[in-house]
């Protein structure tokens, strides 16, 4: 195999399960390569030697940058492509690994037991799994009803202090009092604007989603990676709001999140496999 120039076009899902047969050899298990179709997808350990890894939007050492995992960190790993040669602390390779938060980093940096992890299909990335509800409550206000023609989220009638979860992996990228006048501490009402002690993340495929009205600051910082499901805050009633629930807004081609790039939070979860409200 000759690895003097490493392809960065996209391969054929079919070229890249042959590739990965020849390549994988490494790890405790080598003839069950060429199996590499199969359905388990294995967790692995970034290994750096200090550095974080950086998770990419693409499988490429120069695509966008929109993560990173802290060495010793544990990766969830859903697929695999060949792609760019990497020579890494733990082995030089041309695999490089789609994470749950469908973001890439190169194998060459991940300590793993041998799994037969699936080849990507280019034609589905598997985001099943990446996503997840911010909390369970029915949905009391719709996004950019007739009534509400400039509500841009969706409403979820969650009682006070109900835990808040990022929706999928990323980067807290706002930690805001957002009112017009008085405090975000105390319980805020219809005639004052603004979304209160609000957060937003930034998610792989330029995705922010934002959570508004929490009962105090939330328990995140800008610039913290956020897991899938973690805790970012409680539902409170801060800002512009009647009573305690969550505002959720999704936005994609973000940041910055804008009216311009709100897209309905019911259909994007429901197109990854998450019913809201
Ligand atoms: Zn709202």
């Amino acid at each position: 195999m000759k690895r003097r120039h490493p392809r960065r076009t996209a391969l054929t899902v079919l070229a890249a399960a042959s590739l990965l047969s020849s390549l994988v050899s490494f790890g405790t298990a080598p003839a069950a390569a060429a199996e590499a179709t199969g359905k388990v997808a294995g967790t692995g350990t970034a290994r750096t030697g200090g550095t974080p890894l950086n998770m990419r939007q693409s499988p490429s050492s120069t695509a966008r940058k929109v993560g990173e995992v802290a060495n010793g960190g544990k990766v969830w790993i859903m697929c695999q492509v060949v792609a760019e040669h990497v020579n890494g602390t733990v082995r030089a390779t041309r695999v490089w690994n789609r994470l749950a938060n469908n973001t890439w980093v190169s194998d060459a940096y991940v300590q793993r037991a041998y799994y037969r992890i699936p080849v990507c299909s280019a034609a589905r990335p598997p985001t099943a799994g990446a996503w997840t509800l911010p909390l369970s409550a029915g949905l009391v206000s719709g996004y950019r009803t007739i009534n509400r023609p400039t509500h841009d989220g969706v409403d979820l009638g969650a009682a006070r202090y109900t835990p808040i979860r990022a929706v999928a992996a990323g980067r807290v990228i706002r930690v805001v009092c957002n009112i017009s006048r008085g405090s975000c501490d105390v319980d805020g009402n219809r005639a004052l604007s603004g979304c209160g002690w609000y957060a937003e993340i930034q998610h792989a495929g330029n995705v922010v989603t934002r959570y508004c009205h929490m009962a105090r600051r939330p328990a995140v910082a800008v610039g913290q990676l956020v897991r899938k499901g973690q805790f970012i805050g409680y539902v409170g009633s801060s800002g512009s709001s009647s009573g305690p629930h969550l505002h959720f807004e999704v936005h994609v081609n973000a940041p910055p999140a804008t009216r311009a790039n709100a897209v309905n939070p019911v259909w994007f979860l429901r197109a990854r496999g998450i019913r809201l409200g």
